[in-house]
């Protein structure tokens, strides 16, 4: 029956397990263990852990088993697990299937972490990385190589918002018999279909639209059973990023509204990056379902809309940036995205401050770019507030 119903009601009702006291919203199981009923039961679970059968919760608890399988029916994966953040479920994808002597090509355009993981410290395992733009598919050709096991990429890059063919970067990956690994954050769950376009596993941090509320870190990693309950499986069991049930419990009661809020929120951007597209002060607007975008026509052919995050590029550099940012009353000045609060990041001078000004160039983030997380407040107030900030530029 499950199987059958659309995104709102499995984001509702999925993976839903009730306890003796039929309670109507979800248990939180706060608890490490779980007691057997005898020494036989305790040894034949870890013999064989049955479905619904519980051990110790680095491994599996049942408030973290309903989110993760929620999500997975939203996702429509065989398999989830769930992490402690964004970042635990993008080390466990890569570090779990990698060794010495293996290759990742990755997309360069890159939240600051994973490119961390991806520029530091996977080389220094003896993993090679090239990196590619990843809207260009001859470099992803030109990258595969015999050895390579994984291609990388962000579905929509942070903070420049291009837009990377799945289906087609899958295909690369395959020819060359590699997996693909998408974090598919920016383009959310309720937007982009990512194992369907060919993704083999999506990496979410949770921390954003998932929760959508600021309150707790968290990430989930959704893929084949094969590849879930196999090295994957093992690596986060033995190491240690497994979701806590309190901040589980959290992200089960934020998918109820997901498809909600996210949708709110993307015509919001909509709406913004249309009024001010041509306002004297910006340089360039950039959203993926405006016809300006470099990727619109993609963007319009693999998402059912351009999702919540905008950017603005000011022309007078960070000066303007920083008058736009300080002149503006409702959005907060912070880093993270997908809240019901709308949020404005200056990532050149925060998020992206790491990166050399070449690199930053070489990725379009200049500095009079604003990263404009959009939230759930009304249309006509984040509008008449974000012109008069323009206006004072
Ligand atoms: C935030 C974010 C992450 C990391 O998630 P955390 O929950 O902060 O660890 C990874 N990738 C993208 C694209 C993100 O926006």
């Amino acid at each position: 029956m499950t199987d059958t119903w659309n995104t709102r009601t499995k984001l509702v009702h999925a993976g839903t397990r009730r306890s003796q006291y039929g309670e109507v919203s979800e248990a939180l199981f706060l608890t490490q263990g779980f007691v057997y009923p005898d020494a036989e039961a305790a040894e034949a679970r870890f013999v064989e852990c049955g479905e619904d059968e519980y051990i110790y919760a680095r491994y599996a608890n049942p408030t973290v088993a309903m989110f993760e399988d929620r999500i997975a029916a939203i996702e429509g994966a065989e398999a989830a697990f769930a992490t402690a953040s964004g970042m635990a479920a993008v080390n466990g994808a890569l570090f779990s299937q990698l060794q010495a002597g293996d290759h990742v090509v990755s997309a360069k355009a890159l939240f600051g972490s994973c490119l961390f993981i991806l520029e530091n410290l996977l080389p220094k395992y003896g993993v090679e990385v090239t990196f590619v733009d990843g809207t260009d598919l001859d470099a992803w050709r030109a990258a595969m190589r015999p050895n390579t096991k994984l291609a990388f990429v962000e579905a929509i890059s942070n903070p420049t918002l291009e837009v990377i063919d799945i289906k087609a970067v899958a295909g690369i990956a395959h020819e060359a018999g590699a997996l693909l690994v998408v974090d598919n954050v920016f383009a959310t769950p309720v937007f982009q279909r990512t194992l369907e376009l060919g993704a083999d596993v999506v990496v979410y941090s949770a921390t954003k639209h998932i929760d959508g509320q600021g309150r707790c870190l968290g990430g989930v990693v959704l893929g084949r059973d094969e590849f879930i309950n196999g090295d994957f499986l093992n690596y986060m069991k033995h190491t240690g990023g497994a979701l806590s049930p309190f901040n589980a419990w959290v992200m089960l009661k934020g998918l109820e509204t997901l498809d909600l809020r996210c949708r709110a929120q993307a015509d919001t951007a909509l709406a913004l990056a249309k009024a001010v597209e041509n306002h004297p002060a910006l340089a360039r607007t950039i959203y993926p379902s405006l016809e300006s975008h470099p990727q619109h026509d993609l963007a319009e052919k693999q998402m059912s809309a351009g999702g919540t995050v905008l950017s603005l590029d000011l022309k007078g550099g960070k000066e303007a940036a920083f008058r736009f940012l300080n002149a503006l009353t409702i959005p907060e000045i912070s880093n993270n995205l997908g809240d019901a609060k709308s949020i404005v990041t200056h990532p050149a001078t925060t998020t992206h401050q790491r990166l050399s000004p070449e690199q930053r160039s070489d990725l379009g983030i200049t500095d009079g770019l604003v990263r404009f997380s959009v939230g759930l407040e009304d249309v006509s107030d984040l509008l008449a507030d974000v012109t008069q900030a323009l206006d004072k530029v």
